[in-house]
């Protein structure tokens, strides 16, 4: 895990704290977005490809981001529920926001305030992605490992073995188990896929730790 976050030079430490990765960033991408302010050098306007593209009002804000994620993930007993907010960390400190907009509705609307890289920040200013964050599958590939759930199991993009997966393909959680270039002996871990629920569907595969 810890290698997974050297890939990049964002600010985001892993320390070991007991069971726990201790992770910390502030929430910002290491990529331009048109959510950064029109005077900040990371401002890029909108060049993506949803002809609906409707930014939506807010812009990003660092937001201190603590997740403690366990150092042995284990299946949960039960699966728990995603919860609004951080469910997870990408490599370069943004978090990972779950398939539902406020109040679980869908993201049939949000989705279109996505910028080019598949972010946007909250009504805080907090930036996150809900889908396949493109920058990052652009520069390491879209089969890449790209973060963890706080329950500890890897993400990887959406392409295994040259092919793109679709949420068919992948249990109710939007995982599987297999063996993985950085876990060789096989592990449970998470695909993004195109479709709905992108990235986490009934809950966490194994017991979540913590973000504040
Ligand atoms: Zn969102
Ligand atoms: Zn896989």
């Amino acid at each position: 895990m810890v290698a997974a976050f050297a890939r990049l030079s964002t600010g985001v430490t892993v320390r070991q704290e007991g069971g726990f990765y201790v992770i910390s960033s502030n929430s910002t991408p290491n990529h331009t977005s048109p959510y950064f302010s029109r005077t900040d050098s990371r401002y890029q306007a909108y060049n993506g490809t949803n002809p609906q593209y409707a930014q939506n009002p807010n812009q990003i804000t660092a937001t201190s981001l603590i997740c403690r994620i366990p150092v042995e993930p284990q299946r949960g007993a039960s699966t728990q529920a995603t919860q609004g907010g951080p469910i997870g960390i990408a490599i370069n400190g943004v978090p990972f926001f779950n398939q539902y907009a406020a109040m679980n509705a869908p993201l049939t609307m949000e989705i279109n305030s996505f910028d080019q890289y598949g972010g946007h920040p909250q009504q805080f200013g907090q930036y996150h992605y809900h889908v396949e964050p493109s920058a990052l599958t652009a520069q390491f590939g879209r089969g890449a490992l790209l973060g963890y759930l706080l329950d500890g199991f890897p993400i990887y993009g959406p392409e295994e073995n040259g092919r793109l997966l679709r949420s068919s393909d992948l249990d109710a959680n939007h995982g599987h188990t297999h063996a993985t270039a950085e876990y060789p002996n096989g592990i449970y871990h998470y695909h993004f896929t195109a479709d709905t629920p992108y990235l986490n569907g009934t809950g966490y595969y194994g017991t979540p730790g913590t973000n504040r």
